[in-house]
């Protein structure tokens, strides 16, 4: 965290003074087939340390659930991926080569790691479809062309991101009159306008009806392949019914990953969720 004033942090693409998502993805090396890489990586906070050597690998297109009990560090760990926290030691590669310890947030959200949290910031005045296109040129860094038209290719993603999350036949209704689901499907969407590579999300399916938590799960299973997602989730049943790969965090660091029965027979997972 002290480090920043030392060195200072060189932005590269920033420095090229218009930032294209094509050229950072170009850099982007996954050719050993994992897209994240958190090595020994710790955070403390006055001493206390919310994240204790840990270390992480997440594959290019999986979809890995994490869980964990409360203060075990997963709030965290988004954090450091995304650039809002900065570790103590420890390295974050996004794939083989771009170093994501000297990036700030807005450039690591421009290289395509991007971030829902919990709480749905949908424009409610918008329109389903003004909302997606917002977020499609503002994730390019177009602030400049935000009241431009689109282009073709733009049009043609934001109908595929409609049918991704199955709101095609809401495109034009107001945000503002959606449900609670709707909303948070809207939200993904406005991520996935802007083609994330690696997708962050934080409790989604908290206030969501069963029927809601069903369509979520579909939702999140649909993009495995295309991106890479890492789900932060309380809600066992919902983390059976995507999970492939459960991580479980404990005290800052992992504790065991594996299929969700593996990890729900180890007894230390099992000691762990009691002594909450
Ligand atoms: P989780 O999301 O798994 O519940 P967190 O990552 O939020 O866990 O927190 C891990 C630990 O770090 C907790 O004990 C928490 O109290 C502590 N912590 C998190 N952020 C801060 C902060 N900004 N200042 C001090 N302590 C923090
Ligand atoms: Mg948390």
């Amino acid at each position: 965290m002290h480090n920043s004033a030392e060195k200072p942090i060189i932005n590269r693409y920033q420095t090229f003074g218009i930032v294209g998502r094509p050229v950072i993805q170009g850099n982007l090396d996954v050719s050993h087939g994992t897209v994240l890489y958190m090595e020994d990586v710790s955070v403390s906070f006055d001493g206390f340390k919310a994240l204790n050597n840990l270390s992480l690998y997440i594959d290019d297109g999986e979809l890995r659930c994490l869980i964990g009990p409360n203060g075990a560090g997963k709030t965290t760990l988004m954090d450091v991926i995304t650039g809002k926290t900065r570790p103590d030691s420890g390295s974050v590669y996004f794939g083989q080569t771009i170093n994501l310890l000297e990036m700030d947030e807005p450039a690591i959200a421009q290289a395509g790691i991007c971030r829902k949290f919990q709480k749905p910031s949908v424009f409610e005045n918008l329109t389903v479809f003004e909302n997606l296109e917002l977020s499609l040129k503002a994730g390019k860094g177009a602030w400049a062309t935000l009241f431009a038209t689109l282009d073709a290719e733009q049009y043609d993603r934001i109908d595929e991101v409609l049918e991704i999350i199955a709101m095609t036949s809401l495109r034009f209704q107001p945000a503002g009159i959606l449900s609670h689901g709707q909303k948070q499907w809207l939200e993904i969407g406005m991520l996935l306008a802007q083609e994330p590579r690696v997708m962050l999300v934080d409790e989604p399916v908290a206030g969501m009806t069963h029927q809601e938590i069903d369509r979520t799960a579909e939702l999140l299973l649909s993009l495995q392949g295309k991106h890479s997602v890492i789900v932060v989730e309380h809600d066992m049943e919902f983390v059976r019914s995507i999970a492939n790969k459960v991580t479980v965090l404990h005290e800052g660091s992992v504790l065991t990953e594996g299929s969700m029965d593996e990890v729900q027979n180890d007894p230390r997972v099992i000691q762990v969720y009691l002594g909450e």
